[in-house]
């Protein structure tokens, strides 16, 4: 992770000596007092050696159980992190509630957090604006892989909509410097808030709604790869389109031919984006008000696409029982293990989903598979859909082992930040 050390200007002689014009000593000569900054120095935590050792692999969170002494540290404060002897390891954001006691946010001191979450901001707006093309909808922050965590935010057009997810960051002065930032930043007609109740009420934080944080605007229309989509702020799952599967919709059309299915479509995006190169498309999915916006999306791009409001699982049932036949299916569903305790059932339901769509493919199908499971590792998911191939007895040529759209960025030390795995697959008999 890079952090910012705050440069700190020391004199290289030692006693006496000019500097900017001024007569000062060096450190060598001066008796020990206090710093300016030291006096209002963050609240500190002493970490057990275990709690230490996870941040020396590298990993930017440290659980309640690896804090030694935390004494007086206020909710969602700046606390600076030495081990048990006093060694100073860095500064992180405290939170008093959750398990993840605390997160690390720089290597050296922070005074005050509102200017380095707005330098942070700018960074991940000049990151994305080398990455992200032919799209004005995508991520432009990312917790913990943008360095601020439990701040996300998307950008849709000239929407905005974040998520504060931790104690530090809800403070007053943060939000103001986030919406402040991006106002200035973007060219903006309107800054939304999705609020997650469950994650407020983990972090003991006041009820809030979902709303407008700045100017007037909360809904618009989207482009990404050439196809259109409505946008609203105050509507929808995730903070309204599955933005991480942005490239892999422009990868699994490349591919796309026949007659497709989009299985767990949401509001159309993959189906939107096969529509061009197939001859038939069908989308699946278990809500209706997902159903309907991927409608109004497809009318937006002149196409006729058919969905149907169903059970994925028992309409694939029905569906390879029948012996209907598709060229390409997508597979997307929803997370299915959200704790390790589910990874066994959660590969079960990717076997059988995989097994089904499988057994559907005409020869010289495309399946297009997905996990967002973060329980669910790359190795995992590949043996699972392996071994559907061998159970519906198909050969299986990988053409792309894709994760999500750079816009998403993954820390290589923080595996929870890599969660979305696409598989773009060529199937013969
Ligand atoms: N492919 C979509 C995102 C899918 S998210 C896109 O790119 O935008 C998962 C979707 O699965 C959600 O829309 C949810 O409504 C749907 N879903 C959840 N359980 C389902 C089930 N049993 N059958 C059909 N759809 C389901």
């Amino acid at each position: 992770m890079t952090m910012r050390v705050p440069h700190v200007s020391r004199c290289s002689r030692r006693g006496p000596c000019r500097h900017n014009g001024k007569l000062r000593y060096s450190i060598y000569f001066m008796p020990r007092r206090p710093s300016a900054s030291a006096e209002n120095a963050a609240p500190s935590l002493k970490l057990s050696p275990r709690g230490v050792a996870r941040l020396q692999a590298g990993h930017p969170w440290v659980y309640r159980s690896d804090i030694a002494v935390a004494n007086d540290v206020p909710p969602g404060s700046l606390v600076r992190v030495t081990d048990l002897r006093g060694k100073f390891l860095g500064t992180a954001l405290y939170s008093s509630s959750s398990q993840i006691a605390i997160r690390m946010i720089a290597r050296g001191e922070v005074a005050d957090l509102p200017p380095l979450v707005a330098e942070r901001i700018r960074a991940a707006i000049v990151y994305r604006k080398q990455l992200v093309s032919n799209t004005n909808a995508y991520r432009i922050v990312f917790s913990e892989a943008d360095f601020l965590p439990g701040v996300i935010v998307d950008r849709y057009n000239d929407v905005l909509s974040v998520q504060i997810l931790t104690q530090a960051m809800d403070a007053g002065p943060v939000r103001e410097i986030v919406v402040e930032t991006l106002a200035a930043e973007l060219q903006l007609a309107g800054i939304v808030e999705r609020v997650d109740a469950r994650i407020r009420e983990l972090e003991q934080l006041a009820p809030r709604q979902s709303g407008l944080l700045w100017g007037q605007k909360s809904s618009t229309l989207v482009e990404m790869n050439g196809v259109r989509f409505h946008y609203d702020g105050l509507e929808g799952q995730k903070t309204g389109a599955f933005l991480d599967q942005r490239e892999n919709y422009a990868a699994a059309a490349q591919y796309a031919h026949g007659e497709a299915l989009d299985a767990f479509c949401y509001q159309g995006g993959f189906a939107l984006h096969l529509a061009p190169k197939c001859s038939a498309v069908t989308g699946v999915d278990s809500s209706r008000p997902a159903l309907e916006m991927a409608e109004k999306n497809a009318a937006l791009n002149g196409r006729e696409l058919e969905w149907i409001e169903a059970n994925a699982f028992d309409l694939l049932r029905d569906y390879a029982a029948a012996g209907r036949r598709y060229d390409t299916v997508v597979l997307d569903p929803p997370a299915f293990a959200k704790t390790k305790r589910e990874l066994g059932k959660a590969l079960g339901g990717y076997k059988e989903l995989n097994l089904r769509a499988l057994k559907m493919l005409r020869p010289g199908g495309l399946l297009v598979t997905c996990s967002c499971s973060f329980h669910v590792s790359v190795p995992d998911f590949l043996e699972v859909v392996a071994a559907a191939a061998r159970d519906a007895h198909k050969s299986a040529r990988i053409l792309e082992n894709r994760g999500p759209a750079k816009d998403h960025p993954a820390l290589l030390n923080v595996p929870e930040s890599s969660y979305l795995k696409c598989l773009i697959i060529a199937v013969s008999d």
